[in-house]
């Protein structure tokens, strides 16, 4: 029997990563599953190059829970170790690796944000075990051998009687995480780290139902029999060749990854990139619920098949966050910081790829099914958005593809909107003007009033819309957003026709005065424009430029600080022509008029939704004294 002491400088290290990593003790089922895995794949390459002399037949991997003995036991078929390896790679390897950890880590950088997965390998065990024991068989002639630890520098290493190839790791379970002795808690762990590790991992056994054998009858139980549980699919989706895979295969897939979700995905991106860094992987547009933020399945990361995480932030540009998938990278390091992560040249390069395949994706995507990609822009445009916003390079790829609705339902890209509207929508300056709604109820009478002259309407209604439009204005030179509550149509968009006023300066002067006594100064700006008869009488208009330097202030960043506490502010246009005017101005009655005026504001409010509470009220009383 041979012992001695691990080769570590730091007495008792194990209490000390113990607490060190109190909130992670969990990953030592990962790791360990993660070496038998690796001690698997080994023997397998090993037997391919014919230098193993072993069968490799179909191997996989064991968990074991003995609540009894309070054991979890981890049993392999891999290439195993002999006493002489064992020395080697769990005393000086696996300990040397931790004690490096520590040197690294021992000051508090728990909290400067380091990613809470570290390779801590088979070390890791003693964050929940007393005492590991190692039982191990060479795929060579060397005999087996038996390793005990009680979680103290010392160890003990002797010959074992095992005959059959492979690893077994016993773990004698702390009193104080005896909730890794429990079925369900195991289970859980296993789905959540190792649901798609290359080697089958067997837990426990599940009751199969058989067919009836031939003659039975009706009501003759089927019969059952106990076959192994296995927890994982060795061959998931993503390591596959996209050209070995149909759309079912990718929409199996996301079933397999989120079972919970009942939506189908709108569109899928296959990844797969092995220089200058490796990478594989299926992005998922999913539908999009309106609350954004409460979305929790996320973009789940790999290793080599082994989850890593399911916190992307830093590897995946921050727009493309809100999609589903996999993505499996061994080149992405891991025990470092998250503001580490960012500066990191390998990071950077598959953040650039990855955006660069979902633009790409998106344009062959609009290029090949026009038709498609139009019904579903709806659930993806603020992805695509987002990400012309907060990414230029996206940008330069999606104003080919990005689509801008009309409120009736046709969509154009940006450029053959220009040209659509080129010959009818310029302001004074010759500027093209872009008009919009953000909402087809609440300005519908608005949006009336421009589709009566002919003019094309977009529908831009995300939260983000007031960013992206200051974004296109300055891309677009000579092309100007307003939305059509902006001001009267005839001023935001020039006209030849000009249309001869029936009232004088003077008239025009008295007029404003005598609504200037009614209607609240501060809310209201008067203004009296000569217009056709037809267009209404009052017309509440909100500036462009005030108004989306609020909204973006709400929807946060970029907006201007001071437009947010702004009181609102309109004009309200009053149409010199229309026939109302000639009863107002003809009304001698002071009190009269004002009542006139009074009901034409608030008809004109009720059109921008302004009419609300006690207002509402007194407008529903006189409206019915009116017509009684
Ligand atoms: P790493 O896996 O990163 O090498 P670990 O601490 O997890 O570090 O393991 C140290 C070494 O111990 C491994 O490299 C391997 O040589 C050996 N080892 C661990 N577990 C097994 C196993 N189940 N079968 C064979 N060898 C193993
Ligand atoms: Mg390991």
């Amino acid at each position: 029997m041979a012992s001695g002491t691990i080769n570590v400088s730091v007495e008792n290290i194990f209490p000390l990563i113990k607490k060190f990593l109190y909130s992670d003790h969990e990953i030592f089922l990962r790791e360990l599953i993660s070496n038998a895995t690796d001690a698997t794949l080994k023997l397998k390459h090993l037997c391919n190059i014919g230098e193993s002399k072993s069968e490799y037949g179909t191997p996989f991997i064991e968990v074991q829970v003995d609540k009894e003995a309070k054991q979890l036991r981890i049993i392999d078929q891999g290439l195993g170790m002999s006493a002489e390896e064992v020395e080697k790679y769990i005393n000086q390897v696996a300990f040397s690796g931790a004690e490096e950890f520590l040197e690294k880590y021992k000051d508090g950088a728990k909290d400067s944000g380091i990613i809470g997965h570290f390779g801590l390998g088979f070390y890791s065990a003693f964050m929940v075990a007393d005492k590991v024991e190692i039982i191990t068989k060479s795929h060579t002639d060397a005999p087996a051998a038996h390793w005990i630890c009680d979680g103290s520098p010392t160890f003990t290493l002797e010959p074992h009687d095992k005959t059959t190839r492979g690893t077994e790791i016993i773990l004698h379970i702390s009193e104080d995480e005896a909730s890794f002795l429990e079925d369900a808690k195991i289970s859980e762990l296993l789905v959540k780290y190792n649901k798609f590790m290359p080697v089958p991992i067997k837990f426990g056994t599940r009751t199969e139902t058989l067919e009836k054998p031939e003659g039975a009858k009706e009501d003759d139980p089927a019969p059952t029999q106990e076959v192994d549980n296995i927890i994982n699919n060795p061959n998931p989706a993503w390591t596959k060749q996209p050209s070995e895979l149909e759309d079912q295969d990718y929409k199996n897939f996301y079933r397999e990854l989120y079972p919970m979700q009942f939506d189908e995905p709108l569109f899928n991106i296959h990844l797969n990139v092995d220089y200058p860094f490796n990478l594989t992987g299926i992005l998922y547009f999913p539908k999009l619920s309106p609350d954004m933020g409460m979305q929790k399945d996320r973009i789940q990361l790999y290793q080599n098949q082994v989850f890593v995480t399911d916190n992307v932030e830093g590897i995946v540009p921050e727009f493309l966050t809100m999609l589903r998938g996999v993505i499996d990278s061994p080149d992405i390091p891991l025990n470092v910081s998250r503001s580490y992560l960012q500066a990191d040249g390998a990071v950077k390069k598959i953040s650039s790829y990855i955006t660069k395949k979902v633009a790409d994706k998106m344009n062959s995507l609009f290029k090949n099914n026009r038709e498609e990609f139009q019904q579903k822009w709806n659930d993806i445009k603020v992805v695509i958005e987002y990400g012309m916003l907060s990414e230029e390079k996206f940008f330069d790829k999606a104003k080919n593809f990005a689509l801008y609705p009309t409120t009736d339902g046709a969509y154009f890209t940006f450029e053959e909107l220009k040209e659509k509207i080129a010959a009818a929508q310029t302001d004074k300056d010759g500027k093209l003007v872009v008009l919009y709604a953000s909402h087809k109820d609440e300005q519908h009478s608005y949006v009336q009033t421009a589709k009566q002259k002919g003019y094309e309407v977009l529908l831009l209604d995300s939260p983000i819309v007031p960013h992206l439009i200051q974004k296109l204005e300055t891309t677009y030179e000579n092309t100007t957003f307003a939305r059509v509550d902006a001001d009267h149509i005839d001023n935001l968009i020039k006209k030849d026709d000009n249309v001869i006023s029936k009232l004088s300066d003077e008239q025009k002067e008295t007029l404003k005065t005598n609504i200037e006594a009614v209607v609240p100064k501060a809310t209201y700006q008067v203004q009296v424009e000569a217009m056709d008869s037809a267009t209404q009488p009052f017309i509440i208009t909100q500036p462009e430029f005030m108004r989306r330097m609020k909204e973006m202030q709400q929807t946060g960043g970029g907006g201007m600080n001071m437009f947010g506490s702004m009181p609102e502010t309109y004009n309200l246009v009053v149409n010199a022509n229309h026939s109302l005017i000639e009863t107002i101005n003809a009304t001698e009655d002071e009190t009269q008029r004002a009542a006139i005026i009074k009901q034409a504001l608030d008809l004109a409010k009720l059109s921008q939704n302004l009419l609300k509470g006690e207002e509402l009220t007194q407008f529903l009383q006189r409206s019915f004294e009116l017509i009684k």
